[in-house]
């Protein structure tokens, strides 16, 4: 039995293993994977700390494996100009977003209806399109009070295996690799920023919480934009 069928005790494992020892762990998981899925592996990355963490990570196991970005008409300017770096050294990284009309300011009217539109969709068609038969993404569980029961492996969608790779890793571990591995990061993360999203839902605070400038002042506060909680396969109608 694989790394990939373990029955570990991970909120223990948070506080248990080392940095290295988490970065090993991290890097089995990614390695097994691949060795299983081949070119259906594919890394989601919103280009956030965790996400280059991972994409970092999946290009030691192999340079050949693929990713894709998905992208918003709100995201910060430095935020797309960064996406464009990502894909000028890593072509192998394919830019999905929805140009759909949609009403004025629905980021505050209805942040769940515009998240599903402008992430949600993009993300299914990503995986559709790219034939992608294991996602992988940068989810940490102590990220915040959404993040707190997912699994290393999860099958929420039939078909579609989900790997967190670094879900039991700490925000400090996660800064800790980027420095030890010079990889480069959003320079938003300089302004004071903790977790980025789009410029209207995502604000600078000085909350414990590392999710809390997500959303503030809506229903949808420190919570998710829907691709870890929404299906992604099968899903009938338009799809949003
Ligand atoms: S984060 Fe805000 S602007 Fe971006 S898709 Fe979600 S609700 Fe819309």
């Amino acid at each position: 039995m694989g790394i990939l069928e373990n029955n570990d005790d991970l909120k223990e494992l948070v506080d248990k293993l080392n940095f290295k020892e988490k970065v090993e762990r991290s890097l089995s998981l990614i390695k097994e994977a691949y060795e299983r899925y081949g070119d259906g592996l594919v890394v989601a990355n919103s280009l956030g700390k965790d996400s280059v963490c991972v994409w970092d990570l999946a290009k030691r196991v192999s340079p050949k494996i693929r990713g894709f970005i998905v992208t918003t008409r709100f995201k910060p300017k430095e935020t797309v100009e960064f996406m464009y770096e990502m894909v000028a050294r890593y072509p192998e990284l394919k830019i999905y977003r929805n140009d759909v009309e949609i009403p004025d300011r629905l980021y505050e009217t209805d942040p769940d209806r515009c998240c599903e539109i402008l992430k949600v969709e993009p993300t299914r068609r990503a995986i559709e399109e790219m034939d992608v038969k294991c996602w992988v993404t940068g989810l940490r569980c102590t990220e915040g009070r959404t993040r707190t029961d997912f699994k290393e492996v999860e099958e929420r969608d039939k078909g579609l295996i989900k790997l967190n790779p670094i879900l039991i890793w700490k925000e400090r571990e996660v800064w800790q690799y980027l420095a030890v591995y010079g990889v480069k990061v959003n320079p938003l993360y300089a302004q004071g920023y903790r977790s980025l999203g789009c410029l209207p839902c995502t604000k600078i605070t000085a909350d414990e919480n590392e999710r809390a400038g997500r959303w503030i002042g809506t229903s949808k506060c420190g919570g998710e934009c829907g691709i870890h909680t929404r299906s992604l396969k099968n899903v009938g109608g338009d799809g949003i």
